[in-house]
């Protein structure tokens, strides 16, 4: 596995492969890599000819509260397992060759698939994500661009930032992978306590009984919200930050359940936020 620094060499390294008529995948991270990371790595190597990992901790997606000092890194632990997988190339390019001085572009998706959900409560968040992928894409080139379902609003976002930016790539989103209590995988679950990683495992089960309620025909978004909470209230140490019913591809919430929705959460535990979802397809008209 080649790992590269440089950010004309990580260009010239794709521009090369795609000359000999390789395929490219592209799998983006922040590192601290988990069986959910490695799940886009199988994904891409399934399907193109070379996989391309970033690890790059985005200054410029962390709020001035959040976490990005103690953001976990594990980079010695990431290259092995990538080089295992056969992971062709990682890309970890230093922040100062990503943000030259001087440095004054972003991209920011419109109106609400940024406003929504984590975008309530990250205000900038989306923006620093959406303008980080479009230079990475830029550099990589990759032929298709892998995310996790875990991130379903940044998903949503980066398909749209893709479509109307014209980047010659297919978006593919793969699905969460989780604990065997049912956990999504986060790098950020290494900040829980062992009682705050118990009370986390519910969160899950309030999406379990949200797709239940709805198997059993409830339409009532209000109603299906109402069990999901009920699941989640008491926990001690668990405070919702929202529990939403959104349409897949708008993020808008809906009253009246119908075609494709997605079931999303979000919950601090302690300082640690959480974030899950669940996708749902409602039969009938
Ligand atoms: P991150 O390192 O958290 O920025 O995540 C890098 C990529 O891995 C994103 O596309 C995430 O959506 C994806 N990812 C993170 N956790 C999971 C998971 N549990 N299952 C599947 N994909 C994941």
């Amino acid at each position: 596995m080649r790992i590269i620094r440089s950010l004309s060499r990580q260009r010239a390294l794709g521009d090369l492969w795609r000359r000999r008529g390789m395929s490219v995948g592209f799998v983006p991270t922040m590192g601290c890599l988990h069986a959910g990371h490695m799940s886009l790595v199988r994904f891409s190597l399934a399907s193109t000819v070379r996989t391309v990992v970033s690890i790059f901790v985005n200054p410029m997606q962390f709020g001035p509260r959040e976490d990005l000092a103690r953001y976990p890194r594990a980079l010695a632990r990431d290259k092995r397992m990538l080089a295992k997988a056969g992971v062709h190339a990682l890309f970890v390019p230093p922040a100062g060759s990503m943000y030259p001085r001087g440095f004054a572009t972003s991209v920011k998706t419109a109106g609400g698939l940024t406003e929504r959900l984590c975008g309530r409560f990250r205000p900038r968040h989306f923006e620093g994500v959406a303008t980080v992928v479009a230079k990475l894409l830029n550099i990589v080139r990759p032929d298709v661009l892998f995310l996790g379902k875990k991130d379903a609003q940044q998903a949503r976002i980066l398909e749209q930032v893709t479509r109307d930016l014209n980047f010659p790539c297919a978006v593919r989103i793969c699905p969460t992978v989780r604990e065997p209590d049912g956990l999504a995988m986060s790098s950020r679950n290494v900040y829980l306590s062992p009682a705050q990683r118990k009370a986390a495992s519910y969160l899950f089960q309030a999406l379990q009984v949200g797709r239940l309620a709805i198997s059993r025909g409830e339409r009532d978004a209000r109603a299906v919200r109402g069990r999901m909470r009920d699941v989640l209230a008491g926990r001690r140490g668990l405070r919702i930050q929202y529990l939403e019913i959104v349409g897949a591809d708008t993020l808008e919430p809906i009253a009246k359940l119908r075609g494709r929705i997605l079931l999303a959460l979000a919950a601090k535990l302690g300082g640690t936020r959480l974030i899950d979802n669940l996708p749902v397809e409602v039969p009938g008209k």
